[in-house]
């Protein structure tokens, strides 16, 4: 194994295409990164935007919190109250399936009033501009598409829906979150009875291969990478940074934590991301 949990010149390895923590002792050991705050970092970051025609965003929970979208791993979180479920879980109990429908019910309303905030607008002003081939994501609350980003790869899947299981039909989700309301703690498949899961891709669940392959082709073109918001603590998401550095790209990572990745930054920053991502974007661009 790499020091990261990808094997090294085997991305599409099975363990790459499922949803997991890093748990890597070594990994975990370059948690320590030393953030670093100062006007120059957001010059620095703004001139390697600035230098760079392939730029690409990675964006995790911390990007939606200036918009009220709580991280649910931070203390006093929901996944403090709720259990996160596994998949395998989901897919053989109806009590698992009931305790998640209950977490969803509990989380998804607010998301669905939540709205972009000028973090999310800086990127859909930077891919306007052509300087940004796509955003990769982890959240799954669609407010990247909902302030203008057309090239949006979901690694985590979306909350705006729920698939069945068995027969791939949707549902929107606030036709789902009617049927919870109005007391089907487990609501099944309309077109079929089969199991109806939230669209997004739950602890050992593998991630859509087509959306992944699409990641890594982009972290492959990238020139620049942005991390944002991302503790760069779940793969396969967090090994993108590392193919897109392989594959030459400067890496910007602004974050509230430490990461496996700061000792290969170009620059870390640790600035709330609703504020500082218009300011680099506008320097990178030659508003100021
Ligand atoms: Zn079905």
């Amino acid at each position: 194994m790499s020091r990261s949990a990808r094997p090294t010149g085997v991305p599409f390895a099975p363990e790459f295409w499922r949803r997991t923590h890093v748990t890597s002792p070594e990994v975990q050991a370059r948690l320590a990164g030393v953030a670093n705050a100062g006007a120059d970092l957001l010059e620095r970051a703004a001139e390697l935007v600035r230098a760079s025609t392939n730029v690409v965003a990675l964006t995790g929970a911390g990007l939606s919190t200036a918009s009220g979208i709580p991280d649910f791993r931070s203390p006093g979180g929901v996944w403090e109250k709720f259990r996160p479920v596994e998949f395998a879980d989901f897919q053989r109990s109806d009590e698992a399936r009931r305790e998640h429908w209950r977490y969803k019910a509990a989380t998804i309303p607010a998301m669905l009033e939540a709205r972009p905030n000028p973090g999310h607008e800086a990127l859909a002003r930077l891919e306007e501009a052509g300087k940004l081939l796509g955003v990769i994501t982890q959240n799954i609350d669609g407010l990247h598409q909902a302030a203008g980003s057309r090239t949006v790869l979901e690694l985590h899947g979306t909350n705006r829906h729920a698939v069945c299981l068995d027969c791939g039909a949707e549902e929107g989700i606030e036709s789902v979150l009617a049927r919870l309301e109005s007391g089907e703690a487990v609501p099944a498949c309309v077109a079929c009875g089969g199991v109806l899961k939230p669209a997004t891709v739950s602890f050992g669940q593998m991630l859509p291969p087509d959306v992944l392959r699409q990641a890594m082709e982009l972290a492959r073109r990238a020139d620049c990478l942005l991390a944002l918001g991302t503790s760069l603590q779940v793969q396969p998401a967090a090994s993108l940074v590392e193919v897109a550095k392989e594959h030459g790209a400067s890496v910007v990572i602004v974050t509230r934590s430490g990461t496996p990745y700061d000792s290969i930054a170009d620059a870390k920053l640790d600035h709330p991301l609703g504020s500082c991502l218009p300011r680099i974007v506008a320097a990178a661009l030659g508003d100021d």
